[in-house]
C-alpha cells in the first residue's frame, strides 16, 4: 500500500479517539467506545426533525444526522432544504444538547455549515473530491469520511491522508458498501474493511448499515456485525415515517425498530468492552 504517512499507525496501540463539543458535553469517537449517530436521511421539514430528533435523544443517541444539501442521482429529485434544514439542525441541537452532522458537497458551503454543525460529513459521491478534502482539512471541525462508491480501502486511506495533510486530525472513516456485481442489496457491505482499517490506522471508523444495505430489514444484523468486527460506531437512518420519506426511506428504520437495533447492538457492545 502506498505511504500512508499520517493516517498509518505507528505502532498497535495508537489510537485516534475524536472528541466532538456540544452542550451537553463532549461525544468521543474511536476506540473502546461505539457511538450512534442516527436521523433521517435528509430534513425534510421543521417538526417531523425536531420530534425525531428528542424521539432519538431519549434512547441515547449520540449524534443527530440530517442531510440539508443531499447529492440526488437525479436532479429532478429533493435535493434538501439547503440553509433552511441547517437552522433546523441547530434548533434540534439547542433543543437536545446532541452534536448534529451534515453533509457537506461543495467547498463554497463550508463555512456556512460550520456556522450550523458540529461535524461535516464527506459523502461517497465526494471521497475523491480533492478540493474539497483539503478545505475540510483546514477547519477545527471533526470530519466524517465516507468510502467512494467503488473505492478499495488504500484510495480510501489516502483521500483521509489529503484531509490529515492539511491539518484536520479529527478525522472518522465511514464504511458504507461498496458497488459489486450484487445487487439484491443496494451496495456490498465490506465488514472486512473495519478490520482492515483497524489494523493499518490509528483513525476511527464506524459502519452506516442503512446505505450499505438499501433494506431496513438487514439493516439491524449488518449493524451487529459492524460492532463486533470492530467498528467504533454506527451511522443509522431512521425517519418517523419510513414510507414518506423524500430519499432512502427503503432503508430507514421506523423509531422502534431503532430502539430495537440499539438495544441489541449495546449487548454486543458490552460483550467487545465498549462504552456507550
Ligand atoms: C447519506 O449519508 O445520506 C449519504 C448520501 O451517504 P453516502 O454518501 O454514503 O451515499
Ligand atoms: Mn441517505
Amino acid at each position: 500500500m502506498e505511504a500512508l504517512k499520517l493516517a498509518g499507525r505507528e505502532e498497535p496501540s495508537q489510537h485516534t479517539i475524536v472528541k466532538i463539543n456540544s452542550p451537553k458535553g463532549p461525544v468521543l469517537i474511536g476506540e473502546g467506545h461505539c457511538t450512534i449517530i442516527a436521523g433521517p436521511c435528509a430534513v425534510e421539514n421543521r417538526d417531523d426533525y425536531l420530534m425525531i430528533a428528542k424521539a432519538l435523544q431519549e434512547m441515547g443517541v449520540h449524534i443527530l444526522r440530517g442531510g440539508a444539501f443531499k447529492p440526488r442521482t437525479s436532479p429532478y429529485s429533493f435535493m434538501g432544504l439547503g440553509l433552511e434544514g441547517l437552522k433546523i439542525l441547530a434548533e434540534a441541537r439547542e433543543l437536545t444538547g446532541l452534536p448534529v452532522v451534515t453533509e457537506v458537497m461543495d467547498t463554497r458551503d463550508i463555512d456556512l455549515i460550520c456556522n450550523y454543525a458540529d461535524i461535516l460529513q464527506v459523502g461517497s459521491r465526494n471521497m475523491q473530491n480533492f478540493r474539497l478534502l483539503q478545505e475540510v482539512g483546514q477547519i477545527e471541525k471533526p470530519v466524517i469520511l465516507k468510502r467512494g462508491l467503488s473505492s478499495t480501502i488504500e484510495e480510501w486511506l489516502l483521500a483521509a491522508e489529503y484531509i490529515l495533510s492539511s491539518g484536520n486530525q479529527k478525522l472518522i472513516l465511514c464504511e458504507r458498501g461498496i458497488r459489486t456485481f450484487e445487487n439484491y442489496t443496494r451496495n456490498t457491505v465490506d465488514i472486512g474493511a473495519v478490520s482492515v482499517i483497524k489494523s493499518l490506522s490509528h483513525l476511527p471508523v464506524i459502519v452506516d448499515p442503512s446505505h450499505a444495505t438499501g433494506r431496513w430489514e438487514i439493516v439491524k444484523p449488518v449493524a451487529k456485525a459492524a460492532v463486533v468486527a470492530g467498528a467504533d460506531g454506527l451511522m443509522v437512518e431512521v425517519h418517523p415515517y419510513p414510507e414518506r420519506a423524500l430519499s432512502d426511506g427503503k432503508q430507514s428504520l421506523t423509531p422502534n425498530n431503532f430502539s430495537r437495533l440499539w438495544a441489541e447492538v449495546k449487548k454486543l457492545a458490552d460483550v467487545e468492552g465498549k462504552r456507550y
